[in-house]
């Protein structure tokens, strides 16, 4: 039997942080992982993913280098070698997260499933580990799971054949057709990588339109976008079954359309990893789709247990993930942190990316039919001439002020860099800065934030 003073069950992008910071206060903590290190981030998500975007992103501006007065001659991918460059970012990455815990002192690193098996005399939490006899005891649980994605139970789809992210980020061939259930951030961002290394790829959703929590305007910007790089939508389409035959999958649509592919991706949603986690020994509370609720201290209903990350349902990303550490760990220590303190801002990562911070046109209207007193200024990335040299001149930027304070309550930002300017907009949001700080501070000639100013100036009431 090992006492530790905290346990991490689950090495995602919250927990091997937490344990660092508790470690170097004296304390002695154990972390569990079943696979690797860094989690779906750094192993299946973040990382490959935008190693891979950057190969595709080369490609799609090598076709188009004549524009610029380049000549490269014919563009062909070397598959292997992009899948090979993603491998080896990754590897980099997770060995380099693994040898930084395992040198920790304070850090007991086990490598197992798991499961919570109730409480000892004390009152303290037991954990099991799979595949070992050991049982360790704490008086604080911290639990950092994640999510994997679900895959849609659609008649046949199992015999067929269906990847998810990490079979994907296996492929060791191009997929010549690929299929992709889900219009969301997960699946365009897959759409268009593929799709510039040289895949056939359609996006079969059965919402009326893509990533549908954005602004009605951005969605239908960022689907003519890609539309225009040759990738096909199926909208409204749902699926009643999956096949295989000779020429690959064949999804049958509702309605009686077939799409056929080669390959089929589920990029539609994603479940949290608490089923097996035994949390109904110490009574845990979930909702109905295993979500773990917790206060704004990331404190669940049993005192001593708190969940960190995705599975707490308070964000979705590693910044979300890292940020839940951050609470914990200032919280243990006397602090106030709240995780309902912070303002959600998160990228996706198309290209140009969408930036997004704060709220979004339909709250802004809300806001205004109960009475607040809101602006919006926008630009057209036409209009941008950073924009215009780059010869990236899709997309807009928009902003949503509060007329009485004049602090932003939001922004979404579609084109070139604007998942880093976003952040612009987060901090200022962040330090309660207001518009007129903005106008007022002096910006770098030629970017994109220089325009700020020159937007901002152009506000205009919100009508609902
Ligand atoms: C394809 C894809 C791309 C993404 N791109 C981005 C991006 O660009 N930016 C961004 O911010 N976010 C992105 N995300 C989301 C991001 O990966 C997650 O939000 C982030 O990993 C935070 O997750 P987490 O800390 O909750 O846990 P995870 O990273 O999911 O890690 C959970 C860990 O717990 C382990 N585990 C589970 N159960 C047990 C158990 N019982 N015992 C022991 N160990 C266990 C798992 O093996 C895993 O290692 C992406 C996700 C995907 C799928």
């Amino acid at each position: 039997m090992k006492v530790f003073d905290g346990l991490v069950i689950g090495g995602g992008q919250a927990g091997p942080f937490l344990a660092a910071k508790l470690a170097a206060r004296g304390e002695h903590i154990a972390v569990i992982e079943k696979e690797s290190l860094g989690g779906t981030c750094v192993n299946r998500g973040c990382t490959p993913t935008k190693t891979l975007r950057k190969s595709a992103r080369v490609a799609y501006l090598a076709r188009r280098a004549s524009e610029f007065g380049v000549e490269v001659g014919p563009v062909r991918v070397d598959f292997k070698a992009a899948m090979a460059r993603m491998h080896e970012r990754v590897e980099t990455s997770r060995t380099g997260l693994t040898s930084w815990i395992e040198g920790i002192s304070g850090i007991s690193l086990y490598w197992g499933e798991a499961t919570i098996v109730g409480r000892d005399d004390e009152g303290r939490f037991r954990v099991a580990i799979a595949g070992t006899d050991e049982v360790l005891i704490t008086k604080r649980v911290f639990l950092n799971t994640g999510t994997r994605a679900s895959v849609p139970s659609i008649p046949g789809i199992a015999e067929a054949g269906v990847m998810t992210n990490v079979e994907l980020l296996q492929l060791t061939e191009l997929p010549p057709r690929l299929l992709i259930l889900g219009g969301s951030y997960i699946g365009l961002e897959m759409a268009q990588i593929f799709r510039r290394l040289g895949s056939e790829v359609q996006i079969v959703e059965v919402g009326e339109r893509v990533i549908a929590q954005e602004d009605a305007d951005v969605s239908a910007a960022i689907l003519a976008m890609l539309q225009a790089e040759g990738i096909t939508f199926h909208l409204g389409a749902g699926v009643e079954s999956v096949a295989r035959d000779a020429g690959g999958i064949v999804l049958r649509l509702e309605g009686g359309g077939r799409v056929h592919g080669s390959h089929l991706l589920a990029a539609s949603g994603r479940v949290p990893n608490t089923a097996k986690l035994g949390l109904e020994t110490i009574g845990v509370a979930v909702d109905d789709h295993g979500w773990i609720s917790t206060n704004a201290r990331l404190e669940t209903n049993v005192p001593g247990v708190f969940a960190l990350g995705d599975i707490n349902r308070r964000g979705a990303f590693m910044h979300t993930s890292v940020h839940d550490h951050e609470i914990v760990a200032e919280n243990l220590a006397g602090g106030s942190r709240s995780a309902d303190a912070r303002v959600m801002t998160y990228a996706l990562f198309t290209d140009p990316p969408l930036g997004h911070v704060g709220i979004h046109e339909h709250e802004a209207k809300e806001l205004v039919r109960a009475g607040r007193r809101i602006s919006m200024a926008e630009i057209q990335m036409a209009q941008v001439s950073r924009a215009k040299e780059e010869s990236e001149t899709l997309g807009l930027m928009r902003f949503w002020i509060d007329d009485d304070t004049d602090h932003f309550l939001g922004a979404s930002l579609l084109g070139i860099n604007a998942d880093e300017i976003v952040q612009s907009i987060g901090l200022v949001m962040a330090s309660k800065g207001t518009a007129q700080i903005v106008m007022e501070a002096l910006p770098v000639h030629p970017t994109v934030t220089e325009f700020l100013p020159t937007i901002l100036a152009r506000r205009r009431p919100v009508v609902a």
